[in-house]
């Protein structure tokens, strides 16, 4: 039988960024200890919880000296090397486990483990280099996104490629493993977060829909625009797809909705799984009765799930990137948290640089446009 593991325990959070802060924080108000393992004294986490172990990932002894102290094991990404992972479950059971990072780590295994499972997902085609391009396309058609099997994440190592003479664009030099996918003219883009524990309960939060902006996250919101059946329908998806892959905790599943402009029908596909909490979920702080990160602790520890129904009518996140901030100034937060209902989180990083997530804004109103339209004008208010 699975032991729960009660408040006054110790949590192990392998990394020290923006989502092992907020579970962090999440963990501590419910009574646990928490022990981050990071490469950086100063990180987002560490910074809030006072107890970590500074080290690099494959240093053997600081792994064993920080899981030794936990009395269960999770982390905050899943590119983490399947020896860390091994290592920590010597000592506490550790979620998600290392077959789960397996499958995670790498897109190809990712999307043939779900699609031999009956789920849907885009459709792909393994290759390895150029050469293969023209015959991917001859099942895919043109225009094709190539993505890299492994490290890929917030667009990177993505190519749109529209024609055989896009070829040369992509950097075919830095791995063999590659896949290429249909391109998807979707109508919106979704995904559903889903709890799972040991014991093989499940939970799913209500879907967000996502704007994304140079492949980054830029805004979600919740209620979604799509109707009652689909969400339902992406809730299903969610929960085969965490049995699917045995996770234990959170699994994030990003789908695109494609309407067939033919006959107006409307499907599902996954576009790819996070295996732990999401930046699509951070509206759940505010919005649910129960936040993403609470749902994490609760599901690792073996606890009844929490409900996850929508307090505030909507809710709308923005990411707040380093292009907010000006050199000499920081944004002038007053502005943006004058407006109603509009709450700021900053994950405590120094530096502000393009692109790098430095926080987010979340703001609640009665329906999601309304909600929409708050955290929009808020982060536009921050511009100088
Ligand atoms: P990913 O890193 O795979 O989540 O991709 C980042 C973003 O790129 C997605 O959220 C989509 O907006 C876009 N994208 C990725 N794959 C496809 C695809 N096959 N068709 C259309 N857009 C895509």
């Amino acid at each position: 039988m699975n032991k729960t593991i009660l408040p006054g325990a110790t949590i192990g959070m392998v990394g020290g960024g923006q989502l092992g802060r907020m579970f962090a924080i999440a963990a501590a108000q419910m009574g646990y200890r928490v022990v981050i393992f990071c490469h950086d004294a100063q990180s987002p986490a560490a910074q809030v919880t006072g107890s970590a172990v500074v080290a690099e990932m494959d240093d053997h002894e600081a792994v064993d000296r920080f899981a030794k102290q936990c009395d269960v094991i999770t982390l905050e990404f899943e590119n983490i090397s399947a020896d860390t992972i091994a290592r920590c479950s010597r000592f506490a059971p550790t979620y998600p486990a290392a077959s789960v990072l397996a499958t995670a780590q790498d897109r190809a295994v990712e999307k043939s483990t779900l699609r031999d499972a009956g789920l849907p997902v885009t459709p792909f085609v393994e290759i390895s280099n150029s050469d293969e391009l023209s015959t991917a396309a001859e099942q895919l058609g043109w225009p094709m996104i190539v993505k890299t099997c492994r490290s890929g994440y917030d667009g990177k190592g993505q190519y749109r490629v529209s024609s055989p003479g896009d070829a040369d664009q992509v950097a075919w030099d830095t791995t063999d493993r590659w896949v290429a996918e249909k391109f998807i003219p979707f109508q919106c883009e979704i995904s559903v977060i889903v709890a799972r524990t040991a014991d093989g309960r499940s939970k799913c939060f209500p879907v967000f829909e996502n704007d994304h902006r140079n492949h980054v996250l830029d805004v979600s919101i919740s209620p979604p625009s799509i109707d009652a059946a689909l969400a339902d329908q992406a809730a299903s998806i969610a929960i085969r797809a965490a049995e699917t892959l045995g996770v234990v905790g959170l699994l994030c599943v990003e789908m695109f909705v494609i309407t067939d402009e033919s006959d107006g029908n409307t499907t599902l596909v996954i576009n790819e799984v996070a295996p732990r909490p999401h930046n699509s979920g951070h509206l759940t702080i505010e919005a649910c009765l129960t936040s993403q990160f609470e749902q994490h602790v609760r599901a690792i520890c073996g606890l009844p799930l929490g409900e996850t129904d929508l307090v505030a009518g909507a809710a709308a996140m923005a990411n707040l990137l380093g292009d907010v901030w000006t050199p000499n100034e920081p944004p002038p937060w007053d502005s943006a948290l004058a407006i109603k209902g509009v709450r700021l989180h900053l994950y405590g990083k120094a530096t502000p640089k393009a692109g790098r997530k430095m926080g987010h804004l979340t703001a609640t109103a009665a329906t999601a446009s309304e909600a929409k339209e708050r955290v929009v004008s808020a982060r536009n208010a921050l511009r100088r």
